[in-house]
């Protein structure tokens, strides 16, 4: 080989050389860089799968999570059902739905034996309407009508039939609501509420009635009042009130002590309930005050003569304890709407009336109608009352002498009777005695007599030591003064013999404090003086305050005088009197003597003393003393 030649080849060689050189750096510098994007993709892969563990490893918790509750869920729920179970049944409910449209009723739970059937039976209204009380069953129609979607909330009280085919007040109470399937339906409970109806209703009426006699009480009177009156207005017809209360309860209460006297009203609201049950409704408005509201059939004359019965049949009352109390009632009546045609109004007529009927005091109980004339006569009384202030003040008062006698007209004694010389003409002794009892005129009034009647006395027992005088005392007198005192500082300086004054005391009083009042007449007694019941007979009489209290005389009420010739049962009335008092040694005066007949009878029956027109009528007191000079 040659130089040229070899230089050639290793050119060559080298060319080769460097290519190949340079094939591997590219090769190398491919790797390189495959290799390191093979290690990106692989750190990107190796990132992703631990992207995704911790996803697959988050679902599984989360999964699980919602599995458990789920659980707890299914778990709550059920006993959430078994709760409201328990509560459906310890309430007396069911739940239930209705489809409105489809009328479907559908039971979902609770005590399913409330009612007559079993209630998962029904599936329409039909068997609810059946059992349904028939009063219920407009209220239930309208409720459960087309439209009671429309309605947000239901809520009613009706009676459904229980097992016992007995009616029993069910609430109904709903929530309208859809479907699953969006149709309209009522979701709603039925619970028996016949205890809290029961409950409701005991509460009702007893805030209607009056605690103590269970009758009916203002408040719900003046209901009564309102519907008889609509009524009356719509029938175009009327009814008449009437009112009863006791005379003199204040005393009942202030003797008997209150326990009694509510023992009396209860007695008197039995007795009211007892007689008008079938005919008139009875409250009680104020103390002793009872009113009787007839209803509208019950014509007035009727309802008169039923008050009128009653009021005379009744003398005493038997109370609960044994104890028997001695009253008399008093009654008056008035019609809607001719008397008053508001509740005021007619209250104050009936009212009016039955002062009337206490005013006649000395005859036996009665019933007054009311007429307009009477509030005259309330007028008239608050005149009578004005003016007797003003008499007091001038001295218009003076007595007329009436004599008491025997048999044969020899005159014993004289009552002093009260007369009002400058008073109204038409005022009788009685009328404005009784005004000024009523306000308290009484006490200065009867202070006057004490005083004028001693002195009277006095000039009596000059023309004749021996001969008494008598006056009347009322029983306010007896509460309100110191009588044995206000006597005794009366005849203090006078030589006036007490022995010889006598004073007259109704029945009434002994409805008093008896021990106060036996206190009182003792201590008269002790000053000589004698008592006297005067118009014996009319009121409370009972001989047993004779035999109780130191009764010198009797005075049998002019009302058994009057009959004795004609009734029999008032000469027996009279004679049993008469025999009872001098067993007990108490004197009889028989006063309102008007014939010879009645003088003779009472001569036959032992009557010691006598006193009436047939003798001597009152007179005044210049005429009795001469009378009495030529008598002596
Ligand atoms: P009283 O105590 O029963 O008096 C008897 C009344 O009958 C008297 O009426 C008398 O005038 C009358 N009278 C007497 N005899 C007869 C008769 O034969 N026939 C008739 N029809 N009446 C007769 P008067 O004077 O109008 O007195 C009425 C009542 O007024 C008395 O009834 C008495 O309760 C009361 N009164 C009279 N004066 C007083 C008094 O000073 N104080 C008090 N608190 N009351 C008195
Ligand atoms: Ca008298
Ligand atoms: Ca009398």
């Amino acid at each position: 080989m040659s130089s040229t030649g070899d230089s050639t080849e290793s050119s060559y060689l080298r060319k080769r050389l460097e290519r190949e050189r340079a094939a591997r750096a590219q090769a190398e510098e491919l790797l390189e860089s495959k290799s390191r994007e093979l290690f990106e993709v692989n750190q990107i892969l190796e990132r992703s799968n631990e992207h995704l563990d911790e996803q697959v490893q988050q679902r599984t918790s989360a999964l699980q999570a919602q599995t458990k509750l789920a659980e707890d869920n299914a778990n709550r729920l059920n006993s959430a059902v078994q709760r409201l179970e328990i509560i459906l049944t310890a309430a007396r409910a069911v739940s239930w739905t209705y489809d409105i449209t489809h009328h479907t009723f559908q039971v979902n739970g609770g005590d399913t034996t409330l009612l007559k059937f079993k209630l998962d039976e029904v599936v329409d209204f039909k068997k609810l309407k059946e059992a349904l009380h028939p009063d219920d069953l407009t209220l239930f129609r309208e409720t459960f009508s087309e439209l009671s979607y429309l309605r947000t909330k239901i809520d009613i009280r009706v009676r459904f039939k229980d097992q016992d085919d007995q009616y029993r007040w069910f609430g109904l109470s709903a929530v309208a609501s859809r479907s699953e399937t969006q149709d309209p339906i009522l979701l709603g409970a039925l619970i028996d509420v016949q205890e809290q109806v029961k409950r409701e209703e005991e509460a009702l009426a007893l805030s209607n009635k009056d605690s103590l006699t269970q009758v009916a009480n203002r408040r719900y009177f003046e209901q009564l009042f309102a519907s008889a009156k609509q009524e009356a207005q719509d029938c175009g017809t009327g009814f008449t009130l009437g009112l009863v209360d006791i005379n003199e309860f204040r005393l009942i209460n202030e003797s008997f002590g209150q326990r009694t006297a509510d023992w009396t009203l209860q007695a008197l609201a039995d007795l009211l309930f007892d007689r008008f049950e079938d005919t008139a409704a009875v409250a009680r408005l104020a103390a002793d005050e009872f009113v009787v509201l007839f209803h509208r059939n019950v014509k007035a004359t009727q309802a008169f003569v039923d008050l009128e019965q009653l009021v005379t049949s009744i003398d005493h009352f038997d109370l609960n304890n044994g104890e028997r109390v001695a009253i008399t009632l008093s009654a008056g009546a008035a019609c809607f709407p001719h008397d008053g045609q508001t509740f005021d109004n007619l209250l104050q007529a009936v009212q009016t009336a039955n002062q009337k009927s206490k005013q006649s005091r000395f005859s036996s109980p009665k019933c007054v109608m009311y007429h307009p004339g009477m509030d005259v006569s309330r007028q008239r009384d608050r005149n009578i009352r004005h003016n007797l202030q003003r008499a007091l003040i001038q001295n218009e008062f003076s007595f007329a002498l009436q004599p008491l006698t025997t048999k044969d007209g020899t005159w014993l004694a004289a009552e002093a009777l009260l007369r009002w010389t400058k008073g109204p003409r038409d005022c009788s002794t009685l009328d404005f005695i009784n005004v000024a009892e009523s306000c308290g005129l009484i006490l200065p009034i009867g202070e006057w007599v004490i005083k004028s009647a001693i002195e009277q006395l006095g000039d009596i027992q000059k023309i004749n030591p021996d001969f008494w005088l008598s006056i009347n005392i009322s029983p306010a007198q007896f509460q309100h003064q110191d009588l044995a005192l206000t006597i005794q500082e009366a005849a203090a300086g006078t030589e006036v013999d007490l022995s010889r004054l006598a004073i007259e005391v109704t029945e009434s009083l002994f409805l008093d404090d008896l021990t106060r009042v036996q206190n009182s007449l003792d201590r008269i007694k002790a000053l000589g003086c004698s008592i006297a019941i005067d118009d014996f007979g009319s009121g409370y009489s009972s001989l047993g305050y004779v035999q109780q209290l130191p009764i010198d005389y009797i005075k049998i009420d002019k009302r058994f005088v009057d009959q004795i010739t004609e009734h029999p049962e008032s000469q027996n009335i009279a004679k049993a009197i008469i025999e009872m008092s001098h067993s007990l040694h108490s004197k009889v005066v028989a006063e309102g003597v008007e014939t010879l007949l009645q003088a003779e009878a009472l001569a036959a029956l032992n009557c010691d003393v006598l006193q009436g027109y047939y003798f001597a009528r009152p007179m005044a007191p210049e005429q009795f003393l001469a009378e009495l000079r030529q008598n002596s």
